[in-house]
């Protein structure tokens, strides 16, 4: 992500808005659609029909995303909406993390405090997939992974839940894709999973997209850093992203259709490569959203909260990204499902929330 408007996100609210401008009419997409200035097709109005791809890279920290060339994402921001100040679970693990990212609601109602899923309660607070499949069933969701435990738990966590609902991406979702990373290699491994997701995009109509990379965390664990092994997995993830993103381009109906692309990742990670605990450089995450539906939306890097103060409080957090999945595709939010997350264009700044069960994590892999 080595541009200038990444970098413009810690400058002064001046350069914000002169880069915004400039990111606004001057950018073209990669791989893009033809239309002038970087717009998306479709414009205000009839935008077609409402789909997302949403991207999971695991253990990312923002600022070395910043450092690291990943045009794919560059140009995903540029032409949308972007935040290098979110802030994810504590503890800053992958279970909690990526159960609070795809279900909306923090670990103290998900019960999801560690990698081995103990205390799950998916049944009353399902991934955003599992809940366009109740709401919508028409729709066709997709998942794609090579952290196994996302979709798959062994014998033993299963019978420790009676009425258990199974991983937090179950057999309600109409195609899982699986691959076990830690089997064939993350690199090789992600690599399947982007060509699994491109060519779903190419073969069928999916309206709700997961696909997650695992090679960025588990490089960083292997080597214990978050050094030039780590930036090249991240660049790597970047490629991937490309492929995927290239194929619902790619589309005989794409202009018909109002996707909205949001990457993430769970959390950050400390120098030594480890995670787990509350520091900034373990919790603050990145939240990227682009396509027609974000063309409206106020830039979270120039709210006056954040602009005015760099250690300001996140104006966005991990369990915003299901809402704003479901409220793009038109699924109505209820009240009784009790979602922490807002959906992100509609996030305030200083909006604070609370971290329950603040428990201490451990910084194993993933
Ligand atoms: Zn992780």
């Amino acid at each position: 992500m080595a541009n200038d408007t990444f970098r413009a996100f810690r400058a002064p609210v001046l350069l914000f808005a002169s880069l915004l401008c400039a990111s606004c009419g001057g950018r073209q997409l990669s791989g893009g659609d033809g239309l002038p200035g970087g717009q998306f097709s479709g414009g205000n109005g009839a935008r077609g029909t409402p789909k997302v791809l949403l991207f999971g890279i695991d253990g990312v920290r923002p600022d070395v995303l910043a450092e690291v060339a990943t045009p794919n994402i560059d140009a995903l921001a540029a032409a949308g909406w972007y935040t290098d100040r979110a802030r994810t679970t504590n503890p800053s693990v992958s279970g909690p993390s990526w159960s609070s990212m795809l279900t909306g609601v923090w670990p103290d109602k998900h019960g999801v405090t560690n990698n081995a899923f103990t205390g799950r309660d998916y049944a009353t607070y399902p991934s955003f997939l599992t809940r366009v499949e109740a709401a919508r069933p028409e729709l066709a969701t997709f998942a794609a992974l090579d952290w196994v435990p996302l979709a798959e738990l062994d014998r033993v966590s299963l019978a420790e839940l009676e009425d258990d609902p199974g991983p937090v991406l179950p057999d309600a979702i109409d195609v899982r894709e699986v691959v076990n990373g830690y089997d064939l290699g993350w690199a090789e491994a992600d690599g399947e999973i982007a060509a699994r997701a491109a060519r779903h995009l190419a073969e069928a109509d999916p309206d709700a997209m997961f696909v997650y990379f695992g090679n960025p965390d588990e490089t960083s664990h292997r080597h214990a850093s978050i050094g030039a092994e780590y930036r090249d997995a991240i660049a790597l993830s970047d490629s991937h992203v490309g492929m995927v993103v290239d194929a619902m381009r790619a589309r005989p109906t794409y202009a018909d259709e109002d996707w909205l692309v949001l990457i993430s990742t769970d959390h950050g990670r400390r120098a030594d490569g480890g995670h787990g605990g509350d520091s900034p450089e373990e919790m603050i995450i990145f939240i990227l959203a682009s396509g027609p539906a974000t063309v409206d939306w106020p830039d979270a890097a120039t709210s006056p909260a954040t602009a005015a103060d760099p250690t300001a409080t996140p104006s966005s957090f991990i369990v915003d990204v299901a809402v704003t999945a479901l409220a793009h595709l038109g699924i109505e939010i209820e009240p009784r499902w009790g979602l922490d997350g807002v959906p992100l264009g509609e996030s305030m700044p200083g909006r604070r929330d609370s971290l329950p069960g603040a428990a201490t994590g451990s910084s194993s892999a993933n």
